[in-house]
């Protein structure tokens, strides 16, 4: 499932109004028989054919494509949409639900990261709250609970460091898909294992960070924690620092988004209870910026704004499937998506169809050089 839509009822209960997914049609009718939702959407739109068959004895209706997609998430039964999408395809639904006037918590980080400006102020006009579910921003806003009228110092971003940490560049250059989707603390989809994995998963998350919270690209930090039990952390003018624990476990934060949307109420999870007595050590370190180039690429990236940190990720992006597919390596992912931010001519102040534009041109670049 990659994305999923819900209703808030008076009982502190859900109801499931729509679920979508690009193409794993077996999950999704698992969970349209469980949710028993009034609408299923599908990208994949031979897949959407299928799953119609497949639910043709309940009362759940299928939709297919973006129109799909696009339909559900700004429906008038519709109150909260979880983006769960992967990658920049994730843009154009979590607009129509902002103008829409739907609350959204965005698991999928492309969006602020392809159009951050244009999504912030989309949601100032509309009056809506972009809840964070990936973790780590899950964690700062947690820590800023409270603290609505204290100027926040800086943002410290955990990082686990992926399969690949204390690795220098020569020898990461023959490592294989196999390896790369190793991931030591998380289980995660594809895309996101191998960006976990080049870490452009934390540079995705610095700039996604500095859309959610407000906060200059120079005033985050990247710190390597390799437990995944701080999921980040948030430091304040008195130097305090405020930190988030727990088992890692992303229903949590899916759980944390909703509930965020009902007055930060919390409720009772399915997560498992954190014993500091069996973990016994945290470690932290400094990243490794010489061999993962990519969090500073970002930081860089979002510095000049445009059309460039699109730019950076829909390169980052084709490169990530070239590599999955075994067309290029693993390093190569690093050296092609700098040079494509490097040679970029880019674009201030961009509408959507500049973004769009320059990041398919980007894709479509490595796509007739590699594929
Ligand atoms: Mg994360």
């Amino acid at each position: 499932m990659i994305g999923e839509l819900k209703r808030n009822t008076n009982d502190g209960d859900y109801d499931v109004f729509a679920i979508c997914a690009n193409n794993n049609t077996a999950l999704l009718e698992e969970q349209a028989r469980k949710f028993k939702p009034e609408y299923c959407a599908v990208y994949d739109e031979n897949k959407a054919g299928d799953l119609k068959i497949k639910l043709r004895d309940t009362q759940t209706k299928v939709l297919a494509g973006m129109d799909g997609i696009n339909f559900i998430s700004e429906h008038n039964k519709t109150d909260f949409v979880i983006n769960a999408l992967t990658g920049q395809i994730g843009l154009e639904p979590t607009l129509n639900a902002i103008r829409a006037k739907k609350n959204i918590g965005l698991a999928n980080k492309e969006t602020l990261v392809a159009a951050g400006d244009i999504v912030v102020r989309e949601a100032e006009i509309n009056g809506v709250d972009i809840l964070p579910v990936d973790s780590e921003h899950c964690a700062v806003f947690q820590c800023l609970a409270g603290e609505e009228n204290n100027k926040i110092d800086k943002i410290i971003l955990t990082a686990s460091g992926g399969p690949f940490y204390g690795r220098n560049r020569k020898d990461l250059e023959n490592v294989t898909v196999k390896d790369a989707l190793n991931h030591p603390t998380w289980k995660m989809g594809k895309k996101i294992t191998v960006d976990s994995a080049t870490m452009m998963n934390k540079g995705l998350e610095l700039i996604e960070a500095c859309y959610l919270f407000d906060v200059s690209p120079d005033n985050i930090d990247i710190v390597i924690h390799r437990e995944s039990i701080v999921h980040s952390l948030a430091q304040f003018e008195d130097k305090s620092v405020k930190a988030q624990m727990s088992l890692p476990d992303m229903k949590m934060c899916i759980q944390y988004a909703i509930t965020g949307a009902n007055n930060g109420k919390r409720q009772k999870s399915l997560c498992g209870e954190l014993d500091l007595t069996k973990i016994k050590n945290l470690s932290f370190a400094e990243p490794d910026n010489e061999t993962f180039t990519f969090p500073e690429l970002a930081r860089s990236a979002v510095k000049r704004g445009g059309t460039l940190p699109a730019v950076m990720n829909a390169a980052n992006e084709v490169c990530v499937d070239l590599f999955l597919r075994e067309k290029i390596r693993f390093t190569d992912i690093f050296d092609f998506v700098r040079e494509a931010v490097e040679k970029h001519k880019n674009t201030e102040n961009p509408g959507i169809e500049n973004i769009i534009y320059a990041s398919n041109d980007i894709k479509r670049h490595f796509l007739s050089r590699f594929a």
